[in-house]
């Protein structure tokens, strides 16, 4: 899979795409990420990528003409024949839609993505209205430019790609997982599988050693090695999490009739969580 950056600081994805799984994934050529200086693509001496807004008002935008000539040179295809070719252009802006797991899957099945990183106020609208065929943001706030919120879809995008987790379940049963895991868990090497805050949910909690730091023991359950006991207390924090961090998460869950039961006694304990 290939993401194109189109971008006014190339220099700035020198480091955040170099380390961990996007690193590995790179090196294993699964995935290529090439950034464009949209200066390349300015035909004036001085380079010049924005100008002043019509209208009037604060700042200043980011010109349409070096976006297109960056775009063009890419040969991606025209908006009508993009989702067919495997391909989608998107700006990104706080005025997008927003980044969702759900959104990753989708550029995960994709075989180029590329990103316009804006800056200033913003990027000429009709870079959003006839290039792009999508326009996300990462979130509800401000960034002074789209080359985090780059960094952050290209990572979550490229751990969904299949081969580059070393553990194909790792992507596929966590925080958000659109698989569900509210079935019996299917036992691999003796250990509990299907576990935990899949189907919707967030992740349950992770301990390691030692068992007990600074006066805090791990739950005594996850040292008995009784994996049905710490499926069911996994699955319990899971939606503990989510009941107290995201209950927005729950309506759009999967959930057994298991799980509305413990739903229903977290409320009636008053959401503090705390299992028995
Ligand atoms: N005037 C814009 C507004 O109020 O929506 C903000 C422009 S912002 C300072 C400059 C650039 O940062 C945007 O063009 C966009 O590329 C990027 N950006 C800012 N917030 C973002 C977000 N939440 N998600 C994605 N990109 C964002």
């Amino acid at each position: 899979m290939q993401f194109h950056i189109l971008t006014i600081f190339p220099e700035f994805f020198r480091g955040p795409l170099d380390f961990g799984v996007l690193r590995r994934a790179r090196q294993s050529a699964l995935v290529d990420v090439q950034t464009h200086d949209l200066r390349e693509f300015t035909s004036d001496r001085h380079r010049t990528v924005d100008d002043r807004p019509y209208g009037g008002g604060e700042g200043m935008v980011l010109k349409p003409e070096p976006v297109f000539d960056a775009v063009a040179s890419l040969g991606v295809a025209p908006v009508g024949e993009r989702s067919a070719r495997r391909e989608s252009v998107v700006l990104l802006s706080a005025q997008g839609q927003v980044f969702r797991q759900s959104v990753a899957h989708e550029l995960a099945g994709m075989d180029r993505v590329v990103l316009i990183c804006g800056r200033y106020e913003g990027v000429d609208e009709r870079v959003n209205e006839l290039l792009c065929n999508r326009e996300l943001s990462i979130g509800d706030y401000v960034l002074s430019g789209g080359e985090i919120a780059a960094v952050v879809i290209v990572d979550a995008v490229v751990r969904l790609i299949p081969g580059v987790l070393g553990n194909a379940d790792s992507s596929r049963f966590e925080s958000f997982g659109v698989e569900e895991g509210v079935g019996e868990a299917t036992s691999v090497g003796g250990g509990p599988r299907v576990t935990h805050g899949a189907g919707g949910l967030l992740d349950y909690p992770h301990y390691t050693r030692p068992a007990e730091f600074r006066g805090a023991a791990i739950p005594e359950v996850l040292m008995g090695g009784d994996h049905h006991a710490i499926r069911r207390w996994r699955r319990r924090m899971a939606l503990t999490k989510t009941l107290r961090n995201r209950p927005d998460l729950l309506s759009g869950a999967t959930l057994s009739r298991e799980d509305e039961a413990i739903l229903e006694e977290l409320r009636l304990a008053g959401a503090s969580g705390e299992p028995e």
